[in-house]
């Protein structure tokens, strides 16, 4: 019976304590088969929250085996609990892990408690990516946790975040297949209503978020055929304190050089910064923080057959906008020329519904 069941019903064995506990279990349950993560991390998850993984804790209670101490750091009890966020192996991990649980510290004692209310936040934005991704990083904490007790392997924590991000990613793009299909359906539909406006200019959609309180700046880059099909995207992190000027800036200097390596002549650049693209319009009288980046931007348009610089109002820069604020949680930049996130094909689907509308 798991810890937090004992707890429950020995504070009151009513039959109506015990109904509510089966409920409140029945809903964890239903919840974790519906995480987008592959059936063996629901079946480890399920276990960590049963409290029936075998840490040292849990052997040593049932068979009087060691002393219960935690193979990782040797300091506390080896709880799950400890496992996955006291032990200092999972503090490093969850300082580098590209997901927050701040408003959860007060539950961390009881995972079962941490849980549900964490998946409470599943119905907000992002938060099934949230949760996934969290699952896979409590996978990858234990497989670290038994390499140590195992093989005598210590691994390094930013080497266990980069696995699960891996493998949630892995997990994520094989079920964007079957989206990316009915995206594909969409653009043929929409392509017949359209093929007048047909060119073939590769559109770079741009855009940055900053993050002060993680000291961070993302940027998104988006390169989108003229019917809207994605060609790749990239998103860059980097680890210091941004100002959106620049930032917007490097994310269009960083889309040329994108586009330049593929080998595209001809391409569209859309920023929502209109200082910016102001600035480069008038080719001179740069801002001092910006003017190098700037002239670089000149120098670049040089290697292009033809280009243009476009604004476009924040609500068309949809899709960038999401990928820099992806970005600033990453550890290290993405690029994706197929197989995009779901979220970021949602959004494409989501944005070409309108567009399609309005073409009717
Ligand atoms: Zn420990």
């Amino acid at each position: 019976m798991a810890r937090q069941e004992e707890n429950l019903i020995s504070r009151n064995r009513t039959h109506n304590a015990e109904t509510s506990w089966e409920v409140r279990k029945r809903t964890v349950w239903k919840n974790l088969w519906h995480q987008k993560v592959k059936a063996k991390l629901k079946h480890f998850m399920w276990k960590c929250l049963q409290n029936c993984l075998p840490t040292n804790e849990v052997i040593f209670k049932r068979i009087g085996h060691g002393e219960g101490r935690c193979s990782c750091c040797g300091e506390g009890m080896e709880t799950i609990e400890h496992l996955l966020f006291f032990c200092v192996n999972a503090k490093d991990v969850w300082k580098l892990a590209p997901v927050r649980w701040d408003g959860l510290v007060d539950k961390q004692h009881n995972l079962w408690l941490w849980w549900e209310e964490a998946t409470k936040s599943t119905s907000k934005d992002c938060g099934p990516e949230r949760v996934s991704l969290t699952i896979n990083l409590f996978w990858q904490i234990w497989k670290a946790r038994n390499r140590i007790v195992f093989d005598n392997e210590f691994q390094n924590p930013p080497n266990i975040v980069s696995k699960a991000q891996v493998e949630w990613l892995e997990y994520e793009q094989a079920r964007v297949e079957e989206i990316e299909q009915s995206a594909t359906d969409n653009i043929r539909e929409h392509q017949t209503r359209r093929q007048t406006a047909r060119d073939d200019d590769v559109c770079l959609f741009t855009d940055a978020a900053i993050s002060a309180r993680m000291i961070r700046t993302g940027q998104g880059i988006v390169a989108r055929k003229w019917n809207g099909m994605i060609m790749k995207a990239k998103a860059i992190v980097n680890q210091y304190k941004g100002e959106p000027m620049k930032e917007e800036a490097l994310a269009i200097r960083n889309a040329m050089l994108m586009a330049e390596q593929v080998g595209w002549t001809k391409i569209k650049i859309h920023s929502d910064s209109k200082s910016v693209l102001d600035q480069i319009h008038r080719g001179n009288e740069y801002d001092v923080n910006i003017a190098t980046i700037l002239e670089d931007v000149q120098d670049l348009t040089t290697h292009f057959e033809r280009y243009s610089f476009v604004f476009i109002p924040r609500t068309e820069n949809e899709i960038s906008h999401a990928l820099a604020k992806f970005a600033v949680q990453l550890v290290d930049d993405i690029e994706w020329e197929q197989d995009f996130p779901v979220w970021l094909m949602d959004l494409v689907r989501k944005q070409m519904r309108v567009v399609a509308l309005f073409c009717n």
